[in-house]
């Protein structure tokens, strides 16, 4: 039987264990549980930002249904309310949100006329579909910001690879090419410093963009919760090290960062938060360069990497604040509990399973704060994350990094 829910007479099949072999065991009553319960929130994708913010729902008492790609998916194994299926099939988009009092994402991969569709027939989406297509398209939302007099690289749009030439002259060589939709971890982008290396970026058939080179200093990233009556809650100001276009540690705050620029980032996001009118989590990644001068290089209208620190570094988790922003409740304080928080990915490596490092991990360090998404083990695959804490940030980030280290299988001694 396909995995999923059975909206007729608004019945729900509900499923304990999307992982095991059990299909429908009991069916649930959609207004039933908003009753007891509150609203239901839908959740376009099942990956670990599902997961995570079906923990904080959890907290909150407010029951999640998500929209799983495969039924063991990352959050498909903890959320009892699993409808499988496609994103991108509006069917399966409506069959989702009803029941629902409001639908948001873990991904950014809904077609934009699905999102308005949506809309059109009432639905509450959040972020809205004027919002979200800032996130899911690099074109738009360069132009958009540019517009706004918000701080962006140079860039251009190009249509084919006869361009790059005189792009190059005008922005400098190498130029740091982008697809402008489907993008992420790095997949999508590619420096060129010649015209013959740029056909891949063309390959799709779709419109590129071009931007200088920076020669930043660091990583930042400034993020904020925005609810649906416009309060926001912005986080301390994080740096983030990426290792192939994959972040793999987060530092909060970012460290020796001068007090004003952090201020002016905090801005800078919250500004954007309001143009765009973004509901929920908001992550703006930004260049710090070397004369102090930020440049916005990349939005995210949902929890974000850069913001993991949060679940266990902050007063309110960036997750809680996501789902009080979209179901319009007070926000959470934002502020950190420690001088210094830690985030270190945990990258498929080495180590098939994973749980094998808990006995070494938790022994050596019973402070480590340990978060494994149940996603098998390929590698260079985001499979977990781990976050220290403490006032001494060397040993702070010595701990996460020996955790995150141990469970890729790549840390010293292990054998
Ligand atoms: P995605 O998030 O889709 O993987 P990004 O635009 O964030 O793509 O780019 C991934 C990484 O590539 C960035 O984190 C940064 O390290 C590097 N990068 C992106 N744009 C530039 C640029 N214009 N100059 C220098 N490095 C860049």
């Amino acid at each position: 039987m396909r995995a999923g829910y059975r909206p007729a007479g608004g019945r729900l099949r509900r499923y304990a264990d999307a992982v095991s072999a059990v299909d429908a065991v009991d069916a649930v009553d959609a207004s039933a549980v908003s009753a007891v319960s509150g609203p239901v929130v839908a959740v376009v994708g099942a990956g670990q930002l599902a997961r995570m913010m079906a923990q904080a729902a959890i907290g909150l008492g407010i029951p999640l249904r998500v929209l799983a790609e495969e039924r063991g998916a990352s959050a498909a194994q903890v959320v009892p309310e699993v409808l499988v299926g496609d994103h991108r099939d509006l069917r399966t988009l409506r069959r989702l949100v009803t029941g629902c009092a409001v639908v948001t994402f873990d991904h950014e991969h809904v077609p934009t006329e699905h999102l308005e569709a949506l809309e059109a027939q009432g639905c509450v989406c959040r972020p809205g579909a004027a919002a979200l297509v800032h996130a899911q398209n690099k074109a738009v939302m360069r132009e958009r910001l540019a517009r706004l007099g918000v701080p962006v690289p140079r860039f251009r749009l190009l249509h084919h690879a006869g361009e790059i030439n005189d792009c190059m002259s005008e922005l400098g060589r190498p130029l740091v090419l982008k697809a402008t939709a489907g993008g992420y971890d790095g997949k999508g982008v590619w420096t060129v410093a010649a015209a013959a290396q740029a056909r891949v970026a063309f390959a799709t058939g779709s419109t590129v963009l071009a931007e200088e080179r920076v020669d930043f200093a660091r990583e930042l990233a400034a993020l904020v919760a925005r609810s649906a009556s416009g309060q926001m809650a912005a986080y301390p100001v994080v740096e983030s090290v990426q290792q192939q276009g994959i972040c793999a540690e987060v530092v909060a705050p970012a460290p020796d960062l001068d007090p004003e620029l952090a201020v002016e980032a905090q801005r800078l996001a919250m500004r954007i938060a309001a143009a765009l009118d973004v509901t929920g989590v908001l992550a703006v990644e930004l260049f710090e360069t070397a004369d102090g001068t930020l440049l916005v290089n990349e939005l995210a209208m949902r929890p974000h990497n850069t913001g993991h620190w949060s679940i266990d570094g902050a007063v309110t988790s960036q997750f809680e604040n996501h789902l009080r922003a979209v179901l319009d409740l007070p926000l959470g304080d934002p502020s950190a509990r420690a001088p210094w928080a830690v985030m270190a990915n945990i990258l498929g490596g080495r180590v098939g399973r994973l749980y094998d490092g808990y006995p070494h991990v938790l022994a050596r360090d019973p402070a480590i704060r340990v978060h494994l998404y149940g996603k098998e083990v390929r590698p260079g695959r985001k499979v977990g994350h781990v976050t220290a804490y403490g006032s001494d940030l060397a040993d702070v980030r010595a701990r996460a990094r020996h955790a995150a280290g141990w469970f890729a299988g790549t840390e010293e001694g292990q054998g």
